[in-house]
């Protein structure tokens, strides 16, 4: 059953956009979340594209995301297959299936990529059909 703005009550108003407000702090709150953790990946990428600059030698010697200094045996260096740095086993993990490292700052950033888009879909398309459309929820605003 669709939404008919016109034939709802003052009241039932206002409880649909108690809901819509609510629904919106909550959402605004998830996007706060993950914009801080995109704030922190972008941070990461600044630093990392500092210290791995060409013609440096930090990253052949030492891990890009926690500095550790790389050792043969000891703490091994591996190239992230996503963002090509090197980094040292405690940042980086393997895939069985793709024979290759992954840093966790590009695991993060993987997860970022999924979470936004999970967030979209949950938040943008579910709720638009929940309400009947966006022209129902525009209209009541006019009110
Ligand atoms: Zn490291
Ligand atoms: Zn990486």
């Amino acid at each position: 059953k669709n939404l008919d703005v016109d034939t709802l009550s003052e009241d039932e108003c206002e409880s649909i956009l108690k809901v819509i407000q609510r629904d919106f702090d909550l959402r605004q709150q998830e996007q706060d979340r993950l914009h801080k953790i995109e704030e922190e990946l972008n941070e990461e990428d600044v630093k990392a594209t500092i210290l791995a600059k060409k013609g440096s030698s930090f990253n052949e010697n030492c891990c890009v995301r926690c500095f550790s200094r790389f050792f043969f045996i000891f703490n091994q260096k591996n190239e992230c297959a996503a963002c090509k740095l090197f980094v040292c086993k405690n940042c980086a993990t393997y895939d069985k299936e793709k024979k290759a490292y992954t840093c966790k700052v590009c695991q993060k950033q993987t997860s970022l990529q999924q979470q936004s888009n999970q967030w979209f879909y949950q938040n943008v398309k579910q709720r638009f059909k929940r309400f009947g459309s966006a022209k129902v929820v525009r209209s009541l605003y006019k009110r």
